[in-house]
């Protein structure tokens, strides 16, 4: 009796501790009903991650005329581009949020002005929109690096980081930023980047697709009642993005650095969150990725506005992986290459390498060799199981311009199905560079320079088994060949 009345009571400790959990990790319904609906709110005129300053600034004005925001200049770049404040709401929490202090890293500018949609949008999701509204008073700066996103890099046109001036702000931007952060004086603090897409989650192939920091204030990470206001908020946000991409949150590495403003507003006593967007499998101009902030925005804003994140218990932190770099964009294992003379079975690590449009508004892509050899917890966005297969240099197919204009996916890849990676036109020269949407590569060279796997050289290679092609890496894109014809975002012209 004794023992059925323990497992009974037992059970229901377990019972109320599902119930408890799933309740803590839903999200509100209102915030469940908005993503359902975000390509209402999705900003139509911001395609990809590229937008420049002279793109937004209509954007901006959009929201100022339709009354939701009202914006001041609080500086100019380097190069003279302003640098807006905009300010939405009237409560009496008062929260900063400044996207895009490095040039290219837009993913966060990018979801800002799907919140501004969401803000001014007059549908039956107002009730939120009033909570947000009438509890937070909300201050934007997006893009605080104009000049860094027109030539799409990270520093200012000083060179300097502006991340690493919080404390000589001898950038005109910086200043911008410590100046309003002085006046200001807000509770709480959004400081918005992009991290380096190969980042994992701890070490498992799940990608950091974002990453949080509470930022320390001291050298000795101590936690206060600001930090702490910060790690909570984040985990209602972890908890939001959790439901919508499971595994693909960590933490950034927290080491205290006085001259980034994360860790300086900190200690200035705004409890500052740092969000890093970085990779989600197939998602290059990180679309899904600008809808996770916007979730995560959403979320916070809901949660600093009901005040709900102070049932947040922060040793759930601790239970974040951190961000770690154990990602490749394709991963092949146990491969046989033949090098030197000798045949080994090991692992290869491919990356594709982003090449700039000379007028910084589009990315291609150029796969390369990373990492040959033994490799131990390391996965690959795509990976190749090579086991009985071996690394196979392809063949050149020579053929007219107009026979290579002709050619359908299905005919390509029957072409790479027998052994061709290339073809060289008979009648004039090819382009080099970047070719969209195909399955072959071009060359003007009658072989091919790739006979065996070397680190750094192009991601152009067979998998064969009895002299017969199974798999395919084409420019460092991942093709099954026993799967349907789909071209690549780019192949390569050599
Ligand atoms: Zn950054």
């Amino acid at each position: 009796m004794k023992i059925r009345l323990l497992v009974f009571f037992n059970l229901m400790l377990v019972t109320s501790h599902i119930a408890m959990c799933q309740s803590s990790s839903q999200n509100s319904v209102a915030i469940e009903k908005i993503w359902g609906q975000y390509d209402k709110y999705k900003e139509p005129a911001i395609k990809n991650r590229f937008m420049k300053h002279a793109e937004m600034m209509p954007l901006i004005q959009k929201h100022v005329d339709s009354k939701l925001l009202s914006k001041e200049e609080i500086g100019k770049s380097v190069r003279g581009r302003s640098i807006n404040h905009l300010t939405a709401g009237r409560g009496k929490t008062k929260v900063l949020l400044w996207s895009q202090m490095h040039g290219d890293e837009s993913t966060a500018t990018m979801a800002l002005f799907d919140v501004f949609n969401f803000l001014s949008s007059n549908d039956d999701n107002n009730e939120l929109k009033r909570l947000i509204l009438d509890n937070l008073e909300l201050h934007f700066v997006p893009m605080l690096n104009p000049d860094g996103a027109q030539a799409w890099k990270r520093r200012n046109d000083l060179e300097i980081d502006i991340n690493r001036d919080a404390r000589m702000q001898v950038t005109p931007e910086g200043r911008a930023l410590m100046g309003l952060a002085k006046k200001l004086q807000p509770q709480i603090g959004f400081n918005l980047h992009d991290q380096n897409y190969l980042y994992s989650s701890g070490r498992s192939k799940n990608s950091a697709t974002i990453s949080f920091l509470a930022p320390a204030y001291n050298y000795p990470k101590d936690m206060n009642a600001v930090r702490k206001r910060a790690t909570q908020i984040i985990l209602s946000m972890n908890k939001a993005l959790q439901s919508k991409s499971p595994g693909n949150v960590a933490k950034y590495n927290d080491d205290f650095d006085p001259r980034c403003f994360g860790d300086t507003f900190q200690g200035m006593g705004i409890s500052t969150i740092l969000i890093e967007s970085g990779g989600y499998y197939h998602d290059p101009e990180k679309q899904f990725i600008r809808k996770l902030n916007f979730l995560a925005l959403l979320t916070a804003f809901e949660s600093i506005a009901k005040g709900s994140f102070e049932k947040e218990d922060i040793k759930d932190y601790d239970a974040i992986p951190e961000n770690d770099n154990s990602l490749y964009d394709v991963f092949v294992k146990n491969v046989m290459i033949t090098k030197e003379g000798q045949e080994f079975i090991t692992h290869l690590g491919v990356n594709r390498s982003q090449i700039r449009a000379s007028d910084n508004s589009a990315m291609t892509y150029s796969g390369r060799i990373a990492e040959i050899g033994d490799q131990e917890l390391v996965f690959g966005y795509d990976e190749i199981d090579a086991s009985g297969l071996k690394f196979t240099p392809a063949k050149v197919k020579t053929m007219t311009r107009a026979e290579w204009d002709r050619l359908t996916p299905q005919q390509e890849l029957d072409l790479i199905k027998e052994g061709y990676l290339f073809v060289k036109w008979s009648d004039g020269q090819s382009p080099t560079g970047a070719i969209k949407n195909r399955l072959l590569n071009l060359t003007n060279n009658a072989e091919n320079t790739v006979q065996s796997a070397s680190i750094g050289q192009n991601a152009q290679f067979l998998l064969s088994k009895d002299g017969k092609p199974v798999f395919a890496v084409v420019n460092g894109y991942k093709v099954d060949l026993s799967q349907p014809a789909k071209v690549l975002v780019n192949t390569y012209g050599y």
